[in-house]
């Protein structure tokens, strides 16, 4: 996958430039754990911070609009934090849409009725808790799956007694699958899903679902 990164990009923190453009590649110094925090930055310089893409309401003087970025496939379904997933939306759109899949909310907003309206969402409410298998929702183009020998990983990985484990650990007991797909850089360095990695490993699983970002590149 291509993230568009803007042209002359820089991301500063602590007076540091720890990712910027290059011809069209994003490059990230070393891992700075920074990298929701990067695709968040991208995405608000590339749609702004004033308007809700879901209601079409503008920040302004006389209606002072908070935005704030929605996973458009919610995370709790294994939506990644990547420009192509994130939106601005007001809170009230945010918080309306909840974890609706984005074929859920686009349904939900088309009925005019406001007592159509509350029926959709307590039958949403009702089934949410069984649709959690991202495997059948995030776009299988996004996907691909990665040997776990060709991950290169900069953090010495260990701990297994935190609560990220835990839950990895009960997901994948239950669902035979991972809550979401981890983010590779273009050779493979892995950006978002380190504990993934480490249960994998634990677990002899040779395969992880990944999106690999194609033009973003970890340099040292
Ligand atoms: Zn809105």
């Amino acid at each position: 996958m291509i993230i568009e990164v803007p042209r002359g990009y820089t991301f500063v923190k602590e007076e540091n430039i720890i990712a910027f453009e290059e011809n069209g590649k994003l490059k990230l110094l070393r891992r700075h754990g920074k990298f929701d925090e990067i695709m968040y930055d991208i995405t608000y310089r590339q749609k702004g911070r004033n308007k809700c893409y879901y209601c079409g309401r503008v920040n302004s003087e006389i209606e002072p609009l908070k935005i704030t970025l929605d996973h458009i496939y919610p995370r709790s379904l294994g939506g990644p934090t990547i420009p192509q997933n994130l939106i601005p939306a007001c809170r009230k759109c945010n918080s309306t849409k909840e974890n609706m899949t984005p074929e859920q909310f686009r349904a939900y907003r088309r009925i005019k009725v406001v007592e159509q309206k509350e029926l959709f969402r307590r039958e949403y409410f009702r089934t949410k808790y069984f649709q959690e298998r991202w495997v059948h929702i995030l776009p299988d183009e996004w996907i691909s799956q990665t040997p776990i020998s060709d991950l290169l990983i900069s953090i010495d990985l260990q701990d297994t007694n935190t609560t990220k484990y835990k839950k990895i650990k009960e997901y994948y007991t239950r669902c035979q699958q991972f809550p979401n797909p981890i983010i590779v850089d273009n050779r493979g360095f892995v950006l978002d899903g380190f504990t993934i990695v480490l249960y994998a490993k634990n677990n002899r699983i040779r395969e992880i679902p990944t999106i690999v970002l194609e033009n973003v590149e970890v340099i040292f």
